[in-house]
């Protein structure tokens, strides 16, 4: 079984990302019914929003030694870079001719980044789940582990597998969506009813994953709770602190039952101390890695092999595609 997953550079990855998307990455590769496993990086889904050039480059370089740092081994997943691999756009563009507009329209991540927009609202912000489906559909995954946000454009990448399989045979594999119970949303430390982004413009709203640890202890014990003074998860009534204990939770593999036992007689003080001594002794050995081997020739490595192998897939894919719709010549 083969599967796939991806990340933006679009800015400084955060606690959501690792725990929302490349933990489970790292742990799903030591599953032996995963035998083909592929990470990338989506910039040219960076691009829907403006992006500064030098800026991107370095968060591109900087995601893939991230995903190294977190613990994925290049020995057992191939890491590549969308832009590297044309036929990601190629089949975007074709998906784009497949779905349609009112399907685009109804996504509430497109919604949500649509207010956002100062200074105009790009084509590409509207159809991105079409390359988001191509990502996924060029290699036949079967399985696409994302956060829970990314659930609505799954269903729709499904939707237009169907319905081009429909129109031309078989030729795509129907993916399933993948999200972990816990993590699969982690929220903004100032206003715990959103969800954590790493393009909130406000930091203290996220936690990077390269944030100075006395930092990261700040954001913590500044974060947004209530003022009842007892720790119990209630999304509705307290986002702030069921927010901590799914961190907490996700962190260190323990149950929110027995968390909220753990800490039923203990004040938000001492809880917020332990959530932040357990994100830094997570983050601390990442950093290190990461400071390790940015500058390494590890990653330029790593990324070459990594595009060549989905080069490989992707172009076998798109060809098949071609012949299908009619389009160029008969090979
Ligand atoms: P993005 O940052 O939009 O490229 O998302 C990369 C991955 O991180 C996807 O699998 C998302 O589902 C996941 N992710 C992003 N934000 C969150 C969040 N707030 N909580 C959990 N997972 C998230």
């Amino acid at each position: 079984m083969r599967f796939l997953s991806g990340i933006q550079p679009s800015g400084n990855i955060t606690l959501a990302n690792y725990l929302g998307a490349v933990q489970n990455f790292v742990k799903l590769q030591d599953d032996p019914k995963f035998n083909d496993i592929l990470i990338f990086i989506a910039d040219l889904h960076a691009i829907t929003v403006p992006q500064d050039k030098t800026v991107l480059r370095k968060n591109i370089k900087s995601l893939a030694a991230l995903y190294l740092a977190c613990g994925l081994d290049p020995n057992r997943v191939h890491i590549f870079i969308q832009s590297e691999v044309p036929a990601h756009t190629q089949l975007g563009w074709i998906l784009q001719c497949t779905g349609y507009i009112g399907e685009l329209e109804r996504m509430t991540q497109y919604k949500d980044k649509k207010e956002k927009q100062i200074g105009g609202i790009t084509v590409g912000l509207l159809t991105y789940p079409s390359l988001m489906a191509a990502d996924i559909l060029l290699y036949d995954a079967d399985i696409v582990p994302t956060g829970k946000d990314q659930k609505q454009h799954l269903e729709l990448t499904r939707d237009l597998a169907e319905r081009f399989n429909t129109k031309y045979g078989d030729t795509f594999v129907i993916p399933e969506p993948y999200i972990s119970k816990t993590g699969a949303n982690i929220m903004s430390l100032i206003e715990p009813t959103k969800k954590m982004s790493k393009s909130d413009p406000n930091p203290k709203a996220y936690i990077s994953l390269l944030d100075d640890l006395n930092v990261i202890r700040k954001k913590i014990k500044s974060a947004v709770t209530d003022s009842e003074g007892k720790i119990y998860f209630d999304e509705e009534n307290k986002p702030g602190i069921s927010n901590l204990l799914t961190i907490l939770s996700c962190i260190t593999n323990v149950s929110i039952k027995d968390l909220e036992e753990k800490y039923k007689d203990k004040n938000y003080q001492d809880f917020k101390n332990d959530v932040a001594d357990a994100v830094v002794a997570k983050l601390e050995p990442i950093q290190k890695k990461y400071n390790e081997i940015l500058n390494s020739p590890l990653v330029d490595e790593v990324l070459d092999n990594g595009r060549d192998y989905a080069s490989y897939l992707a172009n076998k894919k798109i060809a098949k595609v071609l012949n299908k719709m009619g389009l160029g010549r008969k090979k």
